[in-house]
């Protein structure tokens, strides 16, 4: 990395300028892309790297805040017209690549004017990148809004070293049929304008070498394929999360008292935790039809258990979600009347995001995390979970369709749509003895520990390096 600049290119800037009464300040985000990227090696080189990402505040907010941003990187802001915007990204990103990627295929939404879109938003980053890119600079793309960036930039900068990893999973070629033709070839050859492509999984991956060689007529060989005269790399790089800030949280004063607090307040009862964005690929609807086997098939369980289900709020501009939330409160709501007594209640329902020290708490203070999500590129609450449990105890439920259900081998694990299944397992999470739970959660550990965001970012861009050289040599 030391000759080398970094460039990462994101839909979202690791940063939010929040204006209350009259006064504007700076809210970085410590999600898990930028810890993976802070943990790079930048040390001796050269410029600070540089992040690219679409502008959620106008340009005039931009000019007269961008000095608060003081830190490892350079942002530059893309700026959309508004209805390119919304159209790119509610549009063709959310209600056709989301869906379909996610094998939730009566939710496409396909419109002309949407992928119009997503190629203008494409375009208008991939010039954002080409203008300030210096020979040795590596981008690295991140995720499926910008499928296309990969070809534009490269069409612009033929000898440039360009990563691509895509976030969600990538599904099997039947579902890329169902694209119309010009947004196939448009996505896929616009992936093969990067050097690398990865995936958080081996399944992925072989889907997308499938892809390509049954849509384009292009062949692979052992993860590589000649296209145009180049060599591409896909393979497989599991995303890892920051192991030691969710297992040395454990310890903290804030983290503590929390989960003191809700020990006391539900310390009659076991508790079963989820959190998960509001959408439909999370199966919390599953979550509630097994909830509800288990209260029917064990009604010895009643007074002695409570679920604590969080939803985060997301895409709310999205017909498909608003949807969702009424149902997941209507569900919730007729669970309560029906199970719960005049002390008690199954459920206790929270909409809306918790900040670190309560998730971490509830992470630590649960008997059982369960998971169900229907499809899930990877799932990083299965493994933060895992990783928050210094006690050793706690036993993770984890659905068969998660990425991460291939590193969580002591999960276990459970298919969404079985409720019958899921209560069963429930049963056996809740009466589990200590010794056991943590026999599983340490095997789990080891992973999560030694495969962690940075050895995940270090390896991709260490193979994307590795790929600039041979393709100096190779064809
Ligand atoms: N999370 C959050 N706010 C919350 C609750 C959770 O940002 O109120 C985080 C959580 O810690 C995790 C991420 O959201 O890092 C969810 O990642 P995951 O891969 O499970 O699902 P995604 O939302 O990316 O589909």
């Amino acid at each position: 990395m030391k000759n080398n600049r970094l460039i990462i290119v994101s839909y979202r800037l690791p940063f939010a300028f929040e204006t209350t009464s009259g006064s504007t300040t700076l809210k970085a985000s410590s999600g898990g892309l930028v810890t993976a990227m802070k943990s790079l090696d930048f040390k001796g080189a050269r410029e600070k790297p540089v992040w690219v990402g679409c502008a959620d505040f106008s340009r005039r907010t931009w000019e007269k805040h961008k000095h608060l941003l003081n830190d490892d990187f350079e942002y530059v802001p893309v700026f959309l017209d508004r209805k390119i915007q919304q159209d790119f990204y509610n549009g063709f990103s959310n209600s056709v690549i989301w869906p379909l990627f996610h094998y939730f295929t009566t939710y496409v939404d396909y419109q002309e004017k949407d992928f119009v879109a997503y190629q203008k938003a494409n375009e208008a980053v991939s010039e954002a990148v080409a203008q300030l890119m210096k020979p040795q600079d590596i981008v690295w793309v991140h995720d499926y809004h910008f499928m296309g960036l990969p070809r534009l930039i490269r069409e612009k900068k033929p000898d440039a070293t360009i990563g691509f990893f895509l976030h969600i999973p990538f599904p099997s070629y039947e579902l890329i049929r169902i694209l119309p033709q010009k947004c196939k070839q448009y996505l896929l050859t616009g992936l093969l304008g990067a050097d690398l492509v990865g995936f958080h999984t081996n399944d992925y991956n072989i889907h997308f070498l499938q892809s390509v060689q049954i849509n384009l007529g292009v062949q692979h060989k052992i993860w590589k394929i000649n296209y145009q005269n180049r060599l591409i790399q896909s393979d497989a790089f599991p995303v890892g999360i920051n192991y030691s800030l969710y297992h040395d949280a454990y310890d903290n004063a804030d983290v503590v008292e929390e989960r003191a607090a809700l020990k006391n307040a539900y310390k009659d009862n076991k508790i079963i935790f989820s959190v998960d964005r509001l959408d439909y690929t999370k199966g919390v609807m599953q979550r509630l039809d097994a909830l509800e086997a288990f209260l029917q098939r064990y009604p010895e369980w009643t007074e002695r258990l409570t679920f604590i289900l969080v939803v985060v709020p997301s895409r709310d501009e999205i017909l498909k979600y608003g949807e969702r939330k009424v149902m997941i409160e209507q569900a919730v709501g007729r669970i309560n009347g029906k199970y719960g007594t005049l002390i008690w209640r199954p459920i206790v329902y929270r909409y809306g995001s918790v900040p670190f020290p309560q998730l971490l708490a509830l992470y630590t203070a649960c008997d059982v995390a369960l998971i169900t999500p229907i499809r899930d590129g990877m799932n990083l609450v299965a493994k933060e979970f895992v990783a928050a449990r210094k006690d050793h105890q706690g036993v993770l439920i984890l659905s068969e369709m998660t990425g991460a259900a291939n590193e969580m081998s002591t999960a276990l694990h459970i298919n969404p749509m079985d409720e019958n299944e899921v209560a069963d397992q429930m049963k056996i999470a809740l009466e589990m003895e200590p010794e056991e739970q943590a026999r599983r959660i340490a095997i789990m550990q080891r992973r999560l520990k030694e495969y962690d965001v940075k050895k995940w970012a270090g390896s991709f861009v260490e193979s994307l390096l590795n790929m600039q050289s041979t393709q100096q040599i190779e064809p």
